[in-house]
């Protein structure tokens, strides 16, 4: 049962459609890791600890420099040279007290990441660097954790989620051109962009938690699509994807 505390200040989201305290017992019940605390980190962050997820896992192995600032927006000058992880811990716990977090100020890598992801419910990798969604992938794929993934280029944003059975980014990353999954730092960062993949990563766990033992699960997430959009252009695309029979990472013959 929810405490009288936790009633009123999750008030508004138990008043959603399909929420209701049984809801707010189940996010509160959930953990999240999230992979990458810089853009799209920060505000799936923030969204998942107001939200009342009870436990938020943070890995991330840089230090915040005054060129995060812009996009960044979890941190505040004076936590400039801090670890992006202990700086966002702190200010998150001091958001909502009373969210366990978990901080791990280190890169995920083969070594670790079977043994950090296997301990949350769900992984949300805002990384924008294919090498570690790709890692993320492989690590969700093996465990069977479902994972949401986003990346970004300029003003566009690309986003899609994976549940055990869904096509993985293995599948996503074959059927689509090189030129669809562009990823990387140059010609800047659009916070809000970024933010809009934070928010709808946040999203995508949320609904997971709230529906994961109901049929309707797959029409509520970005399953089996991926949705890109562009802020400059205002369009949002979903493009289907297949479960690719000869994936080399979610095959039943690459098992
Ligand atoms: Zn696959």
């Amino acid at each position: 049962m929810l405490s009288e505390s936790h009633k009123q200040r999750y008030l508004r989201g138990i008043n959603l459609p399909n929420v209701g305290e049984e809801g707010q017992l189940k996010l509160l019940d959930a953990s999240v890791l999230i992979v990458g605390v810089g853009a799209i980190g920060s505000i799936a962050s923030i969204y998942l600890t107001a939200t009342g997820v009870g436990r938020i896992g943070l890995i991330d192995y840089d230090t915040i420099d005054i060129g995060d600032l812009q996009h960044q927006v979890l941190y505040e000058t004076s936590f400039l040279n801090r670890p992006k992880v202990r700086a966002a811990q702190a200010k998150l716990q001091k958001m909502n007290p009373s969210i366990t977090f978990e901080g791990y100020f280190q890169a995920l890598d083969v070594r670790n990441a079977l043994k950090i992801i296997q301990g949350y419910d769900f992984i949300i990798d805002t990384t924008n660097n294919l090498h570690t969604t790709f890692l993320v992938n492989q690590a969700c794929v093996a465990t069977g954790k479902p994972f949401s993934t986003a990346g970004y280029f300029q003003y566009q944003g690309q986003i899609m989620t994976h549940i055990p059975d869904s096509a993985c980014f293995g599948c996503a990353f074959e059927a689509l051109a090189p030129q669809e999954l562009r990823r990387n730092f140059q010609g800047g960062v659009c916070g809000f962009s970024t933010g809009i993949l934070g928010s709808m990563q946040a999203g995508e766990a949320i609904k997971y938690f709230l529906h994961r033992d109901m049929p309707h699960l797959r029409r509520t997430l970005l399953v089996n699509c991926l949705g890109i959009f562009d802020t400059q252009k205002l369009y949002f695309n979903k493009f289907l994807l297949r479960k690719n029979p000869s994936c080399p990472v979610c095959s039943k013959a690459s098992k």
